[in-house]
């Protein structure tokens, strides 16, 4: 059973075919820059397919309509081999960044599912709009094909009231539905899964804290496999040190910049977004280049690392309160994965809390789930590569065959 994966940006559509008898990926393709004056469209053609290579295309593309049409041109292609007819996708899964209250599962799309789309709208105004333009033109391109949507913020409506409410006026819960959302639900529902099946227990009877470390960052606190609790709010910027996002702030800064700075709400909003965090602390964003630049003696570049992984392990020790007994400990995404000096950071004088990282263990890249702790640690520490796209895959699967 083929099944495509869908996750459309405004101005971009990454797509990914998956054989689901073996969870084999077949391509993987982003078409970029749409609305320009030049897009690109890549793909990667995976080993065992007919052509192992990148395609590359860079022609206008003036839509997601016709962005989305190029990338199923280029997967029919008998010279690929990976898709016969467009026909043979059983299901289309597509990343929806807010489901808002209105979702604690994926769903199949219907007219009433696209309307609850639509009412979120206004709960990720940059999102959600792309979503359904990929949904729609998904729609067309696939008529009769089971188009299944997938909620960034599902996993988290487990979260009790008394952890996803702001301590705001009470009103604006129940006219403007501001409170804790959370956002990264497919991933570290994903790595909290492959967890439980790595230390062989059923997650019902697991306490995990689960550590999305990417461009975007959040952790969630997974108490007998349902979310409780997670850093991210009702937009992706609350919580832990991102690339560019300040994680947490005093809200009284927005009102300071305002009066001391003349900032107006959009000026202060882009500056959260996209001028903190790592960036703001030393002008880099990405991990590999911060770690140079300290290497060379960049005072603000160890400023920006240790603001971020002092965050990690206050969370860490938040969600161990907030869980009371904790199993694993897991470590995910691009920095999670890769950064070996960030995890250990991380969790750096916790031992007493009977979490120990292993140095050997720890000493690598994680390509595959290891095991990170040393043996005496009491919370295990895992390294578990998150793959949002399988993720979307099964889901979209198990609703189509259920
Ligand atoms: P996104 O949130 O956009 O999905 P990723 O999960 O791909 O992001 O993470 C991207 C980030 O991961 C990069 O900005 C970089 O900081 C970090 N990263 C990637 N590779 C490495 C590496 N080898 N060492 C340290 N950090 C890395």
């Amino acid at each position: 059973m083929k099944i495509l994966v869908i996750n459309s940006g405004s101005s971009s559509i990454k797509f990914q075919l998956l054989e689901m008898d073996n969870e084999a990926v077949l391509a993987s393709g982003l078409v970029e820059r749409i609305g320009e004056e030049e897009g690109q469209l890549k793909c990667t053609f995976m080993p065992g397919t007919a052509s192992e290579n990148v395609v590359k295309i860079a022609e206008p593309i003036a839509d997601h309509n016709k962005g989305m049409l190029l990338a199923v041109n280029l997967l029919t292609n008998p010279e690929h081999g990976v898709l016969a007819d467009k026909s043979d996708i059983a299901a289309v899964g597509h990343r929806v960044v807010h489901g808002g209250e209105d979702f604690h599962q994926p769903a199949v799309i219907t007219a009433e599912i696209m309307d609850a789309i639509k009412k979120n709208i206004p709960l990720a105004p940059l999102h959600n709009p792309a979503n359904i333009d990929g949904i729609r033109v998904a729609q067309e391109l696939f008529p009769g094909v089971p188009q299944v949507a997938v909620f960034d913020t599902a996993f988290h409506q487990s979260i009790p009231p008394h952890a996803y409410h702001y301590a705001l006026p009470y009103e604006l819960y129940e006219k403007d539905r501001i409170r804790r959302y959370g956002f990264h639900g497919t991933s570290h529902k994903f790595v909290a899964n492959e967890c439980a099946k790595l230390m062989g227990k059923p997650i019902e009877d697991l306490n995990i804290i689960s550590v999305h470390l990417g461009n975007g960052c959040s952790m969630t606190a997974v108490k007998n496999g349902k979310s409780v609790d997670t850093t991210l709010g009702l937009t992706p910027l609350e919580g832990l040190v991102m690339g560019t996002r300040s994680g947490d702030v005093d809200p009284a800064i927005h009102a300071f910049l305002a009066r001391n700075r003349g900032m107006s709400i959009d000026e202060i909003d882009t500056m959260l977004n996209k001028e903190s965090g790592l960036k703001g602390l030393c002008g880099l964003n990405d991990m590999r280049d911060i770690h140079d630049a300290i290497g060379a003696g960049n005072e603000r570049a160890k400023l920006a690392l240790d603001v971020q992984t002092y965050r990690n392990k206050k969370y860490i020790g938040a969600y161990m309160a907030v869980l009371g007994h904790v199993d694993a400990i897991i470590f995910t995404a691009g920095i999670g994965e890769n950064d070996e000096i960030v995890r250990a950071k991380s969790v750096e004088g916790l031992e007493p809390f009977g979490i120990v990282m292993d140095a050997q263990a720890n000493g690598q890249r994680v390509k595959k789930p290891t095991l990170l702790s040393a043996p005496e640690s009491r919370v295990q520490i895992w390294g578990i590569p998150t793959n949002e796209e399988l993720a979307i895959a099964r889901e979209a699967q198990s609703l189509v065959c259920a």
